[in-house]
């Protein structure tokens, strides 16, 4: 080894001590801090309200009950808000075609929905004159003015898939075909999001929909372009709070039944 090979393997054992140094020093500076303990990450209010929770789909503790088979007491006809006319029988309400679209007295933003529906045994008619019905998630107008969750028997019956039973009418696909067989009872379960809107009337933040059929996710926090449109793209129209609303459709196949509909208002 030459004299300066030797200096330059000297230096280099001398820098490298001293970064081991520095590093020793730094690693006793920082056990000098305070230790982070478990409870700096632990939040204690606000404390969740109890709720009792129930089995087989009956409304938990602070449902709001909008349906329980004794009256339709909760429901107007859309039309001139006059007291609804579907016909209330053996715990279930059935619609009433000539008696038109009802909906909720009270309005609602942000909710979770439970409704159950039955679709006739005897049902006839194909494609989207088949059972068909809906949940508005918002009646935001007349008619069928809205966001609907699309009722329909797509047990053993095709139709364009943005209108089969678990979609949000024309705009949302549902993840699966969850139907039950005519005569048996179908669950929804629904998050609904409401839209948010400027003074200006432009969407702050868009409706979201999520939606369980028969405990099946069918729409998973689905951003909905606008209300629904039967004929033309989707578009947003200001508003603050809607009733729930449920479809008198004009199809002539039998009308379908509905029960245990309650909504749990949230933040
Ligand atoms: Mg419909």
């Amino acid at each position: 080894m030459t004299r300066s090979h030797f200096s330059t393997l000297f230096a280099f054992a001398l820098l490298s001590a001293s970064a081991i140094a520095t590093q020793a020093q730094q690693g006793a500076a920082s056990s000098d801090q305070p230790k982070p303990k478990p409870e700096e990450t632990e939040v204690w209010t606000p404390v969740p309200p109890v709720v009792t929770p129930a089995d087989n789909g009956a409304p938990p503790s602070d449902a709001r009950i909008l349906f329980d088979g004794k009256n339709i007491d909760e429901w107007v006809t859309v039309k001139d808000k006059s007291p609804a006319q579907w016909n209330v029988h053996d715990g279930v309400m059935t619609v009433n075609k000539s008696g038109g679209n009802i909906e909720t007295r009270r309005s609602f933003k942000n909710y979770q929905l439970h409704v159950e529906y039955r679709i006739p045994e005897t049902i006839t008619g194909s494609g989207q004159a088949r059972g068909n019905s809906g949940v508005f998630l918002a009646s935001t107008g007349p008619g069928d003015d809205g966001y609907e969750l699309q009722v329909l028997d797509n047990y053993n019956n095709p139709t364009y898939v943005n209108g089969m039973a678990g979609s949000l009418y024309k705009q949302a696909i549902p993840l699966a075909n969850a139907c039950r067989k005519p005569g048996e009872w179908n669950v929804y379960d629904v998050v609904w999001t409401a839209p948010v809107f400027n003074d200006d009337g432009s969407v702050k933040t868009p409706a979201y929909a999520t939606v369980f059929f028969n405990g099946i996710i069918v729409e998973n926090h689905f951003e909905l372009k606008g209300q629904t449109l039967y004929i033309g793209k989707p578009f947003y129209k200001k508003y603050d709070k809607a009733p729930i609303k449920l479809q008198a459709h004009g199809d002539k196949s039998e009308p379908i039944s509905f029960r245990n509909i309650w909504v749990r208002e949230l933040p």
